[in-house]
């Protein structure tokens, strides 16, 4: 068998390429785990719906994570990866110091980045007083005022959810006349529905206390939800020529089978690289399981090769 640095690199060490990892390790397989240091819920100072880790840090959650797997053997490293390609029966991955790393099988965790709609003074508050997840953020402002942004079909499920938490709840349409059944939808469950713009978010001794509209008024809310534009770090799997489908925010998202198996031979994708709604546990479920669906196509290959011996 060709020789190479690693069995499994994995680009992405937060709740998804961790959990792969982890599987893998303690399958006693030779595993390098390569992290740009940004995992995308790293503003928050909490994470929530978490069973038996809610209300953490979620760096406390990937520091714990990586201890976890250096346990079983596996090496950590902040590096961003920048290039991957297939050579022969392994794949070489670029690092950003110029080295160059081989493996028989790669797992691309890298999650996605936020675009949030440009609103100013609303970047800084992301993470805090704006979010975007209900089941995240939703309980900690429960029963306050609290605003949802329209940008896109899927914001008039999100101020339902968000109705489901508050009686105070405004659906801030951005100028757009909303459709009748979308409308009567709203005013059915007391949602009120503001149509002027949002022109910036007003700030009180660092905490969000409204929204200034653009005829001046100041709309009073304690919480904003926004959808921002997802970008999944999934570059290089393009550049492998992965297979692709539209998705939300018109991307071409790599597709995946159950396991988190691309359309190229030996090479996995788990968590928000190709789910954009995965939470932390749905990320780790998925990276768990990609890691031992890499470990039986490893072993697979390891049957195949010990019959060959052994017919030779
Ligand atoms: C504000 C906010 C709050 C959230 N709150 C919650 C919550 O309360 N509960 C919950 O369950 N979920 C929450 N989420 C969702 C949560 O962040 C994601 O579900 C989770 O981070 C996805 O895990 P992941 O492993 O796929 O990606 P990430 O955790 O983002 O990890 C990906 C890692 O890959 C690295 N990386 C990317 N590209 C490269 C590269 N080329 N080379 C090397 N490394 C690379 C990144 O630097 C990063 O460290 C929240 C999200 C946001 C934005």
């Amino acid at each position: 068998m060709t020789t190479s640095d690693a069995d499994v690199l994995i680009i992405g060490a937060g709740s998804a390429g961790l959990s792969a990892a982890l599987m893998l390790a303690r399958s006693r397989r030779r595993v390098i785990v390569l992290d740009g240091g940004a995992p995308r819920n790293a503003v928050a100072a909490h994470m929530h719906g978490v069973l038996g880790r809610d209300g953490w840090s979620p760096l406390d959650l990937v520091a714990t994570g990586r201890d976890e797997v250096a346990r079983y053997g596996a090496i950590i490293e902040s590096q961003r990866t920048v290039s991957a390609a297939r050579d022969g029966e392994l794949f070489v991955v670029g690092l950003a110091d110029g080295r160059t790393l081989t493996a028989r099988r790669l797992l691309f965790a890298g999650g996605l980045r936020d675009e949030l709609p440009s609103i100013p003074g609303l970047a800084e508050h992301w993470g805090r007083g704006a979010a975007h997840c209900p089941y995240c953020d939703g309980w900690e402002v429960r029963d306050r005022r609290i605003a949802v942004l329209a940008s896109g079909p899927a914001s008039l499920h999100q101020v339902q959810l968000v109705r489901q938490l508050s009686a105070e709840v405004t659906y801030l349409t951005e100028g757009t006349e909303l459709p009748e059944p979308d409308l009567a939808a709203l005013v059915a469950r007391d949602i009120a529905v503001e149509t002027r713009r949002v022109a910036s978010v007003v700030t009180t001794d660092g905490v969000l206390s409204g929204l200034r509209l653009h005829d001046g008024a100041e709309l009073p809310v304690e919480a904003i939800f926004v959808r921002p534009r997802a970008i999944p770090a999934d570059e290089l799997l393009h550049d492998l020529g992965a297979a692709s489908e539209a998705g939300p925010d018109d991307h071409a998202w790599i597709t995946v089978d159950a396991t988190g198996r691309t359309s190229i031979p030996g090479v996995w994708a788990a968590g928000n690289i190709v789910s954009p709604f995965a939470t932390v546990p749905v990320s780790a479920a998925a990276g768990s399981t990609a890691g031992a669906a890499i470990n039986a196509d490893l072993v697979d290959d390891e049957i195949r090769s010990a019959l060959e011996r052994n017919r030779a």
